[in-house]
């Protein structure tokens, strides 16, 4: 279209209301020169509006500065929406480059925030005034201040220093176990011929038993060979910095500071729930290693169990995914996972041509309530592409609030499709990225059915313990009878998919898991226990032997049998060291507690049962974060989660 005020100078894309479908962003306006201003232009814009609330002359309020901090960046908000979604779906060198720019930027402007003592005299004085606010107000208020002390800003002087000093230590550190971890993970494909993320296929394959010893004795001593790669020296240092700073907000150690803000609240409770699902999947591991070494006819030694397990699992199951795989074409499982939530919660989605999207692979989709109201917008951006991060994700591009209805991605590496337009091959999914499909669509719908007044609060903006609940929840709908039948036809005949496969597909789900939750458990209980320690503990600790003798106690107190290790060994247990995963690997398994509870519900009143549907959308993902996650899972489910159900949904009993 020709614009009539063409005598202007273009204006960069992010400084200008949108005037698109929606609202949603213009991708065809977007070029790469346009970012760094818009940032720059953002920062100022964010640090002019601090100034005024630090500035106004009014009492604090909740509205004057709360809420006014959440509306401060505007800009910031409408950039890094789109940048940081398309840094990972189109990761091009170009992109890369700007976020290395703008990171260090962004992060002094956040530190700059949560050091103002000025402003946390008016959050603070909001805090503790805050019984005449609404919950939401409230929980908001609760979350703006923890990050505040958690930074630091209520320590003295020296406190402070000392605080800065560890977690820029902290930082380098982290960066430096990265890298060596990575040194390490090519020198294992070196000297075995694998990636580490082709270990567990590879362990289930290879026959050749002295290579599986090999492989698995490379893998499992990664950082530990006291060459320049080595990485026991930056975990004990890290793990000692993290005490000491746990213990300078005034908690005991790094695990009490760490579940302070998290749902389960203390380590203590954490612990109590790990124990006994350890208890249980070391039941089952040991009746599965009576079968498998009756199989091998030898001993199982550890680095022949995922291979004995394969082969009792094809002799159990004998479930091939070239079997299933041409009932799962992408396009009908995305269908699948659209009428899973049509039926449950009432709503109605269909395809937005006239939303721009960011790639032509791309779809986006509008996802409206019966009565026509728009809930929000939907991108599945499916197929793996070369300048894709690995892995699946949901992201918003818009957050939903009071007035604004969230814009949503859903990104995937499932296989492309074929493009040559004669032969067509579809994209066909396993078992298991079907399975991702419904996990990520459940993350999509806590944050579009998100009812919540204040950003800060909406949607997946929760703790970590309690947010992967619903994607858990939503999976559980991917191989339920009648919603197979609306997706899983045979893309060639339209043949539905014969009972006896699904069946077969429900119980290899729950084989092997002795050893799947297992291995989980011991690296979270693992992860509990060094962060439980105090500094004054840790200073015992001088090198590599303290490490091995301490992860071995660890393991025998736990109970874990000598045919499994964790399934991160300290010393290359990224998520726990160098990601944010530090006293929070159990999430995975406290979650899943969350969402195999919250489906017992619905198995026992009726899947399709309507008012049990409204109370899981109204109790939970209406809220977001605007309650405390006990109290809604209570006013759900009448009890408090009960870990039972996990045992019974992984069939450990
Ligand atoms: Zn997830």
């Amino acid at each position: 279209m020709m614009s009539a005020c063409s005598e202007k100078q273009p204006q960069n894309i992010f400084l200008q209301e949108w005037n698109t479908p929606y609202g949603t962003a213009p991708f065809s306006q977007i070029t790469l020169d346009q970012y760094m201003p818009a940032f720059l232009a953002g920062i100022e814009e964010e640090k002019a509006h601090i100034q005024a609330i630090v500035d106004n002359p009014d009492a604090p309020t909740f509205e004057n500065t709360v809420l006014a901090m959440e509306n401060a960046s505007p800009i910031l908000d409408k950039v890094q929406g789109v940048f940081f979604n398309l840094a990972e779906s189109d990761s091009t060198p170009e992109m890369q480059a700007i976020e290395e720019e703008v990171t260090p930027l962004l992060t002094d402007a956040s530190n700059e925030i949560y050091m103002n003592e000025a402003l946390f005299a008016r959050v603070k004085a909001v805090y503790e005034a805050s019984a005449g606010l609404t919950r939401e107000q409230q929980m908001m208020v609760k979350k703006i201040y923890q990050s505040f002390e958690r930074n630091g800003v209520a320590l003295d002087e020296a406190g402070k220093k000392r605080f800065a000093e560890i977690s820029n230590r902290l930082a380098s550190l982290s960066q430096k176990f990265g890298q060596n971890l990575l040194a390490e993970n090519n020198a294992f494909k070196e000297a075995t011929g694998i990636t580490v993320s082709e270990y567990y296929d590879f362990m289930g394959s290879c026959e050749d038993r002295a290579k599986r010893e090999q492989v698995f004795k490379a893998y499992s001593s990664r950082g530990n060979h006291g060459d320049a790669n080595d990485t026991n020296a930056i975990v004990l240092e890290i793990l000692k910095l993290r005490a000491e700073m746990a213990e300078l907000l005034g908690y005991p150690n790094f695990a009490a500071y760490q579940l302070s803000d998290k749902m389960a609240g203390t380590p203590e409770t954490v612990d109590n729930f790990l124990q006994p699902i350890m208890d249980a999947t070391m039941r089952s591991a040991r009746a599965q290693l009576k079968e498998m070494e009756a199989l091998a006819g030898h001993k199982i030694e550890a680095w022949d169990w995922c291979y004995y397990a394969e082969k009792l699992r094809a002799q159990k199951y004998a479930l091939d995914e070239s079997q299933t795989k041409p009932y799962f074409q992408a396009d009908s499982v995305l269908k699948g996972v659209f009428t899973a939530a049509e039926r449950i919660y009432g709503i109605q989605i269909e395809e937005a041509p006239e939303v721009e999207v960011y790639h032509p692979e791309v779809r986006a989709y509008k996802l409206t309530e019966k009565d026509g109201s728009l809930i929000g917008i939907f991108y599945r951006d499916y197929y793996v592409r070369p300048v894709k991060r690995g892995g699946a994700w949901m992201n918003n591009f818009r957050e939903q609030r009071e007035g604004v209805r969230p814009v949503i991605v859903n990104v995937c590496n499932f296989p492309a499709p074929g493009q040559d337009p004669t032969d067509a091959q579809p994209s066909l999914l396993t078992v298991d990225n079907v399975t991702t499909a419904f996990h990520e669509f459940g993350h999509a719908l806590h944050g579009f059915l998100s009812q919540c007044h204040y950003e800060t609060v909406s949607g997946t903006n929760v703790a970590r313990d309690f947010v992967e609940m619903f994607s858990q929840f939503n999976e559980n709908f991917a191989f339920v009878p009648e919603i197979l039948s609306a997706y899983a036809n045979d893309y060639r005949t339209g043949e539905p998919i014969p009972a006896e496969l699904v069946e077969k597909i429900r119980k290899s789900l729950t084989f092997n898991q002795g050893f799947m939750a297992g291995e989980t458990c011991a690296a979270s209980i693992l992860d509990m226990k060094w962060h439980e320690l105090s500094s004054a503990e840790l200073a015992a600790f001088k090198g590599p032997d303290d490490i091995r003798a301490f992860e071995e106690k660890v393991c025998r107190e736990m109970g874990l049998i000598d045919q499994i290790i964790p399934r991160y060994r300290t010393t290359y247990f990224n998520h726990i060291i160098a990601s944010s995963y530090s006293a929070g690997y159990y999430s995975y398994l406290w979650s899943e507690v969350l969402a195999v509870d919250a489906w017992e519900k619905f198995k026992e009143d009726g899947i399709f049962n309507k008012a049990t549907a409204d109370s899981f959308r109204k109790t939970f993902l209406e809220k977001g974060g605007s309650e405390e996650p006990m109290t809604l899972f209570k006013q759900f489910r009448g009890a408090e989660p009960n870990p039972a159900a996990l045992m019974r949904a992984r069939g450990l009993e």
